[in-house]
Order: C-alpha cells, then structure tokens, then sequence
C-alpha cells in the first residue's frame, strides 16, 4: 500500500541516504519536477529546479538519472552538459558518458502512418489536441481540449488504436491527457533496470507521477524507495502530494 510521506519517513531516507556507499536517484520530469503546462515546451527546468539538480549529482557517489517520456532532442537543449544521465522516451534513447544519444531499439517506423491517421481524425473533430512525433513513438496530446466529456472522445480513440495494436510490437500508453503508441520492447523498468545492473547500489531511489513510472518502481528491487506524485493509484511505497513537494524531498538531500 502506498502511504503519504511524513517527516519520519523523510528522515529515515536521508538517514539511509547518508549511509549509503553507492546511491542512484531516478527522476522523472513532468509532473514531479515541474508543473504540467498545455505546451510541453513551456515547463523548461528554472533556476531554483537545476540549482537542486546540480547539487544532489555534486553529493557523494551519487549517480542521479533523469528519465522522461520526453523527446530525446529538447533534453539534449536543456541539460547540455550537465552531470546527470539522462533517458528519454520512457527508455528508449539513453544518453551515453560521451554525451551521445544511443537508441535501444531498432525498429520499422511504418505503423506511424496508420496509427496518425486516428490520431489525426480525433484532431479534426476537436480543437486544441496535437500530435508529437518522437523517432519511434507518436503522442496525441489533448490537455488543451476544451470539449465537455473529451474523455468519452478518448475513450473511442483508445479502443480504435486498442484494436490496432493488439496483438503487435507496439504498446499502447495512456498518460496523463496524452495517448502515446510505442514499440513495446522498452519502458522506464526496462532503462532503469539497465543502469541498476552496472554496480552494487545501495541506496535505489525513483519519484514519478505517471502511469510509465509504476514500469520502474516494479523493476526496482523491492528496497528501493520508490514515491509517486500526486493521487493516482500506485505501488510506489510513499505518496507525494506534488511537485512543491517533490522539490522540498530533494532539498533536504542536498
Ligand atoms: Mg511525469
């Protein structure tokens, strides 16, 4: 059962923290770190966010990983150079110590054509919905949807791509206000898993608030503490209200 974090909690991570050899703090972006926003390009990392992320990877043996559903190319903008790994695409594009980007999958993009033919019947029906193309997967966004009952619309759209890709490579992800179709030989448990198998940790931690993430609090091993944000239902061990709290979370393990 995942319970709300209290100040005990809090204290007995950083006292772990503290004791810990070799430690790795997995993080993902929207919604735990900053705000949703109806333009994904406008929750770009601000000062107060970055300044936190710079010194927790300046702590002792800590590897801290950045790992998003994001678009490889606008972290690469973002966090040039920065100490942190980045992963992006819920895995699929892992960022390597050269500061290139490796894909993890090698696939045939040509279910694209067939899968942005429903997403883009819904876009006509609908203002405000947008389709993003990543290399290997296609996102509708439909956050800025002013329709009464879009979730009805969704729905239908759901069952069509459900349809489609049954019984495929492909998987098909409900986030939060987004539909995303993606091969289905990657996910955030797979990535995360990969970075764990490197070396001994002793000290696993995860925060994210979406669907993709419960992948990576699965795969974890079970004494890692994993922390959902906000009031989805989860396996993550603790609850964390949102993203002012999330931030609190890591302040106090500067
Ligand atoms: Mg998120």
């Amino acid at each position: 059962m995942t319970v709300n974090m209290t100040n005990i909690n809090i204290n007995e991570i950083i006292d772990r923290y503290q004791k810990a050899n070799n430690k790795i703090i997995f993080l993902d972006y929207d919604g735990t770190l900053v705000p949703f926003n109806k333009d994904p390009l406008a929750v770009f990392p601000d000062e107060d966010l970055l300044n936190i992320l710079d010194k927790i990877s300046s702590n002792k043996n800590t590897v801290l990983v950045l790992i998003s559903g994001r678009d490889y190319e606008i972290f690469d903008k973002w966090f040039k150079g920065k100490p942190y790994q980045l992963i992006c695409e819920h895995g699929v594009f892992i960022q390597n110590r050269k500061g290139e980007w490796d894909a993890q999958i090698n696939e045939a993009v040509e279910w694209k054509y067939n899968i942005r033919n429903i997403f883009e019947e819904f876009i006509s029906k609908f203002k405000g919905g947008f389709i993003e193309e990543k290399p290997f997967s296609l996102v509708l966004h439909y956050r800025a949807c002013k329709e009464k009952h879009i979730d009805k619309h969704i729905d239908k759209v759901v069952n069509e791509l459900r349809l489609y890709t049954e019984n495929t490579s492909l998987t098909l992800l409900r986030g939060d206000m987004v539909v995303e179709v993606k091969p289905n030989n990657m996910n955030k448990g797979i990535a995360a898993k990969k970075y764990i198998g490197e070396k001994n940790f002793d000290f696993i931690m995860a925060i994210g608030d979406d669907i993709t993430d419960e992948d990576m609090f699965r795969e974890l091993p079970e004494n890692s503490i994993t922390c959902k944000v906000g009031d989805k239902d989860s396996i993550a061990k603790y609850r964390i209200k949102d993203v002012i709290e999330t931030r609190e979370l890591l302040r106090k393990m500067i």
